[in-house]
């Protein structure tokens, strides 16, 4: 049987919808300062999405659009300038950088308290002992995807292709706070698809395109598609091979309008979460 689809246009519609009526409700005054350098073109649809969600939620967005050749320096200003500035509750710098530019030493600079991406060492920290403000927003996404299907991860096999800090990892760790029993798989895992074919729920988060094939998945396992990648025709596509996992999956997330649109929404959440931790 087709699998169910998850629909993340409907669900991040929701969740931004959810946070209009929090900040109209309360009359908050929020601010996100997105930074980009370089001319980017992926970046520029991204950073353009976002002040997009911001209109729509009520969040004052403040663009920082740099050139390609800014220092660190230069950017590390901006950033403690924006610490400062008690209009901007969220900072979020877009990656990737240029690479003159040292992204970990940049992200270290952000206040924790504005780290509406939850890159900062102390987020991370945070969400490993499970005491967080801050989720990353492509694996929060994930699990708002997972909860609107009404599935219920206690218990359940867990398998999470890909161990980057923004999404494997993180992602594993958001599994395993809801008691999944979770196995993360990445380049050098033996037998990867004995490993996936055990999976109740399957997260891709490799950046391959049709990676993800039926015969690696069980019968009726929940797929959670996070890659973004084009086809040689320049056409969207996923890291799952979606029409025939579909045929084999009971819930699957489509790529385009899956977790892609659900990252935004999650950002606009910890937003305004920022804005309530500031006091
Ligand atoms: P990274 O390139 O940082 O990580 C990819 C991971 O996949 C690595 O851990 C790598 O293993 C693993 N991997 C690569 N090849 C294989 C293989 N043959 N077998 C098993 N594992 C493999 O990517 P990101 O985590 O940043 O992103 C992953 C995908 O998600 C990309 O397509 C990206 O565009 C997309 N993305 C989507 C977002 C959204 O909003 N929907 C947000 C962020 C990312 P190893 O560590 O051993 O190298």
């Amino acid at each position: 049987m087709a699998a169910q689809i998850i629909d993340g246009k409907a669900v991040s519609a929701k969740v931004k919808e959810e946070v209009r009526q929090e900040i109209e409700r309360e009359g908050l005054e929020v601010g996100l300062a997105v930074v980009i350098v370089g001319d980017d073109p992926a970046s520029r649809v991204y950073v353009n999405n976002k002040k997009k969600a911001c209109e729509v939620c009520g969040i004052k967005s403040y663009e920082y659009a740099l050139p390609a050749e800014t220092t660190e320096e230069e950017l590390l200003e901006l950033v403690d300038t924006l610490n400062a500035d008690k209009n901007v509750n969220g900072i979020l710098v877009q990656l990737p950088l240029p690479k003159h530019l040292n992204e970990e030493k940049v992200i270290e600079r952000i206040s924790p308290l504005k780290d509406v991406d939850a890159f900062h060492a102390a987020n991370v920290g945070k969400i490993m002992i499970g005491n967080y403000a801050f989720l990353p927003c492509t694996p929060a996404g994930c699990m708002e995807l997972i909860h609107s299907a009404g599935i219920d991860v206690s218990g359940k096999e867990c398998v999470v292709i890909g161990r980057s800090n923004i999404v494997g990892k993180p992602m594993a760790m958001l599994l395993l706070h809801e008691n999944g029993t979770v196995t993360v798989c990445h380049s050098r895992t033996k037998d990867l698809k004995e490993v996936c074919r055990r999976a109740d729920i399957l997260v891709a988060a490799v950046g391959r395109a049709n990676f993800v094939t039926a015969d690696m998945v069980k019968d009726g396992a929940v797929v959670i598609d996070v890659g973004i990648n084009r086809t040689e025709d320049g056409k969207l596509c996923g890291d799952v091979k979606f029409d025939e996992v579909s045929e084999k999956a009971s819930f699957i997330t489509p790529v385009p309008g899956g977790v892609g649109p659900m990252t935004i929404a999650m950002l606009m959440k910890n937003t305004v979460m920022a804005k309530r931790i500031q006091g």
